[in-house]
């Protein structure tokens, strides 16, 4: 017996001629298989009644006794050497349909077997393929009928004797039972499917977040709300640091756990209300309902905190820069706030990474916090300490000295990470951020060390011979403002670099100016 299913699938079968599309299609006859026993063999019941009644003769029982017991095992047979099981199926119904004609002639047209058998029939061709196939297996009926009447002569019998009756009743009773319980089934595994697809259509297949254009879709009803009852709303774009060189360095599989990994701390850290999207690649966006920007700033340093606790890599650390743009008024579309948060995220990665920039905060400097090299750990043994930023803010708050300009350099030479405190003291430009750079940049606009040369570059080139030969040094430096500082530079055997100053006062009269003379 065919089921609901298969009308949705049989427009396909013959343009997907996938396995698994014929595996379904399998399916629908395997189904139509133990349905057609049961019909039939209850309908031989109804049949044999009749003969009884008739008197029909032993070899005319022949023929339907074959079709309801063998019948089934043969069409299951047909359908399951078919290429298209399917489509043997549907000629399998019509077959039923043409040998149930034949055999109502052979019944003298006894008026309740016969509308049975047609209803019947009709229900089982109805589900496997909607009405044409209705009209089809009725018009081959009718020829069944047609065969019968020249083969066994014309009979009406209006009447049925009781047993007839009761021989009816099974097929009558059970029949559209089973009709309903395998179309109930089908219609359950069709909303499944659908569910599925749903799911499938609206999801990103790697990190199982929202894909772009389903969450762009939330991104913009949020929009709408706001417009309509001014809820607040803060939209964060974030990418992870240095992606490249994780898949690089570790592989692409590893770039993927990466991906998963950053997913499934997102749906840790923020709120079930919270509308995580991957927006490409290694990019995500997060929707925050109802929040301020001061709120999603406390919510990204959590997650930040959390991408350090939990390594998204084992063995090595990997971060994420987040920019953040608020809702307003003056925001005219998606596609402006979409814009603005992007620039926000453009901004994070040009102060360094792994860090929050905030739209309208932007001027600030580095987040308070963001005191770790990104990606320090595979590739360098950098003490420990230098490497977590909480023990690092723990240690300069513990000692009271948080704000004392703080700065570590790796091996390269780039800035891995620099508190606020270090960054109002020097020049540090956004596109170059080595040391020889910033000294460069803060010489150029008259901040930082006070540098008594005309020649900046073999200044640098004199700072740099001496930094590399002593691994620690400690000496005064006087700033273009006025203010002294104790430096305390350190330079690890793995090439990090770390700085440290503290404000002094003034030394005596007598004492040269140290920044020319010591660091140069
Ligand atoms: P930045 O810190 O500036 O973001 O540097 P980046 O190296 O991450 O630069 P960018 O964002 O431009 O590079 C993205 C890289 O991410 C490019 C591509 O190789 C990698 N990538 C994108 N999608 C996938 C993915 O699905 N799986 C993996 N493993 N890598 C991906
Ligand atoms: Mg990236
Ligand atoms: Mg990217």
């Amino acid at each position: 017996m065919p089921d609901p299913e298969a009308v949705q699938t049989m427009a396909t079968v013959t343009r997907d001629p996938s396995p698994e599309a014929l595996q379904n299609h399998l399916g629908f006859a395997r189904r139509s298989y133990l349905s057609r026993m049961v019909g039939l063999a209850l309908g031989f019941v109804m049949t044999a009644a009749v003969f009884i009644q008739n008197a029909t003769p032993a070899w005319m029982w022949i023929g339907p006794a074959l079709h309801c017991f063998v019948g089934p095992h043969v069409a299951w047979w047909l359908a399951r050497r078919a290429t298209n099981p399917r489509e043997a199926e549907r000629r399998n119904l019509l077959a039923d349909h043409f040998l149930g004609g034949v055999w109502m002639a052979l019944m003298q047209l006894n008026l309740l077997p016969s509308v049975l058998a047609v209803s019947l029939l009709s229900m089982d061709t109805m589900a496997g393929g909607g009405v044409s196939l209705v009209v089809r297996g009725l018009v081959l009926q009718a020829l069944g009928i047609a065969l019968g009447v020249v083969l066994f002569g014309l009979h009406i019998q209006l009447d049925a004797a009781r047993w007839t009756v009761l021989a009816c009743l099974p097929l009558l009773v059970c029949q559209p039972i089973l009709i309903s319980h395998i179309a109930r089934k089908a219609i359950h595994r069709l909303k499944q499917q659908s569910l599925a697809l749903e799911h499938q259509s609206q999801h990103d297949g790697l990190s199982g977040l929202y894909n772009r254009s389903h969450w762009e879709q939330l991104v913009r009803a949020e929009f709408a709300r706001f417009r309509r009852q001014g809820q607040p709303a803060v939209l964060v774009m974030a990418d992870l640091d240095h992606f490249k060189r994780i898949n690089d360095l570790h592989g692409h599989a590893a770039g993927d756990q990466a991906i998963c990994r950053f997913a499934a701390a997102l749906n840790r850290v923020l709120r079930e209300t919270d509308v995580c999207g991957r927006y490409g690649g290694e990019e995500f966006g997060v929707l925050l309902p109802m929040t301020s920007a001061d709120a999603a700033r406390d919510v990204l340093d959590r997650l930040r905190r959390d991408l350090h606790a939990q390594q998204l890599l084992d063995g090595a650390l990997v971060t994420a820069s987040f920019g953040v743009a608020e809702l307003t008024a003056d925001v005219p579309n998606v596609e402006a706030w979409l814009r603005l948060a992007d620039q926000m995220l453009y901004r994070a990665k040009h102060r360094g990474r792994d860090c929050v920039v905030v739209l309208g905060e932007e001027g600030g400097a580095t987040q308070p916090g963001a005191l770790v090299p990104t990606f320090a750990r595979s590739s360098y043994s950098t003490p420990a300490l230098l490497t977590d930023p909480l023990r690092v803010s723990q240690l300069l708050t513990g000692l009271d000295i948080s704000e004392a300009p703080f700065a570590l350099f790796d091996p390269s030479d780039r800035l891995a990470t620099a508190n606020p405190a270090f960054l109002k003291l020097f020049a540090v430009p956004p596109d170059a951020l080595n040391f020889r750079d910033i000294i460069r940049n803060s010489y150029l606009h008259q901040v930082g060390p006070r540098i008594a040369t005309d020649d900046i570059e073999a200044w640098l080139r004199a700072a740099d011979g001496k930094r590399r030969s002593q691994p620690q040094r400690n000496f005064l430096v006087d700033m273009v403002d006025g203010r002294w500082f104790h430096l305390f530079e350190t330079s690890y055997s793995d090439g990090w670099l770390m700085l440290l100053l503290f404000e002094t006062h003034p030394p005596a009269a007598n004492v040269q100016p140290v920044a020319a003379t010591v660091l140069g």
